[in-house]
Parts: C-alpha cells; structure tokens; sequence
C-alpha cells in the first residue's frame, strides 16, 4: 500500500478486514462470499466451476427470477424507455411505469397508497427518517435488520431497542420512554436469520395502549407468508393491521427496489420527506416493469406461495427429526445451526462437496454459537430437489460433527 501518511493511518482498519475475512476463507474450497454463481432461470440449479450445485440459499422466493413473462416485460421497457432515468423522481425521473407500479403495490398491500425506492435499504432509511426525528423515540426489535437499524441512526430519534418478538419487553420499554413527540415501533414480519414471525396482534393492541405507530418490514413475508403471500396481516387473518408498511423488490418480486404502503396523506408526505427518494435516482425501467410483471403473477398463481409453504415445512419436518435445528423457524427461511463461525464454513464447504449450495451467515450477523447455514426454500424447487437437499443437509452435518455419525 502506499506509504504516504494519510494510507498508513488507514492501514489498520484494512489489515483487520483482510484478516477477518482470511480467519474464515483460508483455502478456495472455504470461499463463501462474493462468489459469482449462475442460476440456472428454469431450475434451482446454479453452476459453479462446472459442477451443477442445488442452490438452497437464494431469495428468489416465488422462483420468478428467470421467468419468461418477467424478463419479457423488463425487455420492453428497455426498448420503450431505454436503460436508464433522466434523473430523480421528483424531477425528470418519473416515468407512467412508476405510477403504474404504485398503484399495483397500494392495491396489493391493500392501501391507499405507495412509493417505490431504489432499494429495500432506501425504504427502510427513508421511511424511518421521513417520520422521526430529534425529539421523537423509535422502538425496534433486537434482529430488526440494519436498514431499519441505519435508518434510526441517521434519523436522530431516541432509539430503544426491545428482546426480540418479546412483547412484555417492548411494553416496559414504551412505558419508560418520553411520553412526548412521535413513537414509532418497527419489527421484520419475518426475521431473515431465524425465519420466526413477529406477533402482530399482540404488537398491534401494545402499540394502540400507548401512542405509538407500528410498522413492518415484509421484506421475507411477501410472497411467502398468507395464503396468497399479502404478509404478516393475512398470516394472521387480518385480525390486525399495521400503519406503516414496508417491502422490498428483491426477493420473492425478482427485481431491485423497495416500497412503503399506507394512508394517502402518509405517502404524500413521505414523497417530499425521505431523503433517498428525494436524493437518489429512480428505479430503472426494466426493474420497474419485472416488478410490476412479478406482481401480478403472484397475484395470478398463489399456488407458488402454497408451495413454498408446503416444501419449507417438509424440509423443516424431515431435518427437525434427525436432530438438526432451525431455531423457530416457520417460514420459508431456514437457519441451520452449526454452532461456531468455523462450524458454519466447514458445514458449507461439505454441503457444496455433497452437491448443495447453503451459504453460511456468521458473527456479528448472529449471536456467538449460533452461526448457521441461511437456507430458503422457493418455488422452482421441487419435491425431489427438497429431498435431495434434506439429505445432503443431514450427510454433512454428520461428516461435520454437527450430527452423531
Ligand atoms: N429488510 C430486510 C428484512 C432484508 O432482509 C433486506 C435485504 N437483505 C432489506 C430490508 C434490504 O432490501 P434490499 O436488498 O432490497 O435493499
């Protein structure tokens, strides 16, 4: 590195990346991040160095990623629109595709309203910093994910964070908290390391005893959870609503972006008042109209949110039994519990020689002793690729010692 004094002081936090990363990765065999893989778009088979690998760690949950219909829509917006905006939303980079997408997401979420961002990350900091501020305190679970997290940050709102899904916890936390100013509780319908379900009613009857607002990130619930994948509040019967309601573009909609739904009046607001959508460009055309086209699927074909649903609980089911863990899993996540961070790379390394992608997701990302394999299960794949996953999971961890052999 060059040895001038402004490099050296930096030199440090380099080296620490740079060992932490080879701690783990030591030898090509134990690379597990930033590998480029190429899934395959009528299957769940992705080829890595020329081997043909089950992938069972993706998140395109409803398996539209390379559906034809969704790559012919994001096609004709590029030969329409062409590749890019001619700048930011509020200026010359709206596009019909945009409202169109609004308005589809507002139906969908059964709202009046919603607002699409570059990103899920965007939504998430945006929305939080649109409604809070100093003076005003934010309530978030403990796995809440780091968009929500940055987004209290940056907003400079009195954050307290409460034990997660414990709402016991969160209603102590609301009772010693400034009464004055807006309170905002936000929670992950699904978590993403654990794959557990936040408990809105009971999120929902805390949050109206004491003044506060309730949001949700369904950034692992669309399309996964509900019978016709709608999220949390259809999980639970629509027992309860939520006031602020979020998603993302990238997951089971295969695509890039996020979207917050709610009252008219709310997004109105939030369309002059979060910083990524007033500051950022917009969505692209071809990620817009894949979106839009991915929507409309899931709401033509909910049998692939069945399916989803019925495959994750049979590969729950038959691994649960052999001994592995997945935590409270109930949902199309599924973390498999290796224990150490070293644990968690060996059993990926032997899970990907047993012919199965399942990437590992380790400290400080998870609490210590937990590191796990981060599995999901979507619908491209099949009964017979979910057997052959289960086994390969079972296989390895008994190589590994995770299993008594
Ligand atoms: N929320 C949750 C719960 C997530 O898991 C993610 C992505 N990992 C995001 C938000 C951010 O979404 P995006 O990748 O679309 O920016």
């Amino acid at each position: 590195m060059n040895a001038s004094g402004g490099w050296e002081r930096l030199e440090p936090k380099l080296a620490a990346t740079q060992r932490r990363v080879q701690a783990l990765e030591w030898e090509p065999d134990r690379r597990n991040s930033f590998v480029a893989y190429t899934v395959e778009r009528d299957s769940a088979y992705a080829d890595l160095d020329g081997r043909r690998l089950l992938m069972m760690s993706g998140y395109s949950y409803l398996g539209l990623a390379g559906d034809e219909r969704v790559v012919a829509a994001a096609k004709a917006a590029v030969d329409l629109y062409g590749t890019g905006n001619h700048g930011v939303r509020a200026l010359a980079g709206s596009i019909p595709l945009h409202e169109e997408l609004e308005a589809e997401v507002a139906r969908f979420a059964d709202r009046e309203a919603s607002m699409v961002f570059g990103s899920g990350y965007a939504a998430n900091t945006g929305t939080v910093g649109g409604l809070v501020g100093p003076g005003d305190t934010v309530f978030i679970d403990k796995y809440d994910h780091a968009s929500i997290v940055d987004g209290c940050r940056l907003s400079g709102a009195t954050v307290t964070r409460f034990r997660h899904n414990d709402v016991d916890h969160l209603e102590r936390r609301l009772r010693a908290a400034s009464p004055d100013g807006v309170r905002l509780v936000i929670v992950d319908s699904v978590y993403s390391m654990d794959g557990d379900i936040a408990p809105l009613p009971e999120l929902r009857k805390v949050c109206d005893e004491h003044n506060a607002l309730l949001m949700v990130d369904e950034a692992h619930a669309l399309g996964v959870i509900g019978a016709t994948g709608r999220g949390i509040e259809e999980h639970f019967d629509w027992q309860a609503r939520v006031d602020v309601k979020l998603g993302t573009l990238s997951k089971a909609i295969p695509s890039m972006g996020g979207w917050v739904a709610g009252p008219a009046e709310l997004i109105g607001h939030l369309r002059y008042a979060a910083r990524p959508f007033l500051f950022s460009a917009a969505l692209g055309p071809a990620q817009a109209a894949a979106a839009l086209e991915s929507l409309r699927i899931l709401q033509r074909e909910p049998e692939r949110v069945a399916h989803i649903q019925h495959q994750s609980a049979r590969l729950r089911k038959i691994i649960n039994a052999e001994g592995l863990r997945t935590q409270d899993s109930e949902t199309a996540v599924l973390p498999l519990i290796a224990g150490s961070d070293d644990a968690a790379y060996d059993l990926a390394t032997t899970c990907r020689k047993n012919g199965v992608i399942g990437l590992p997701v380790v400290t400080p990302a998870v609490p210590n002793d937990l590191a796990r394999l981060r599995i999901a299960v979507t619908a491209r794949h099949t009964e017979a690729d979910i057997d052959f996953a289960a086994q390969a999971f079972l296989t390895s961890a008994r190589e590994c010692g995770i299993l008594p052999a």
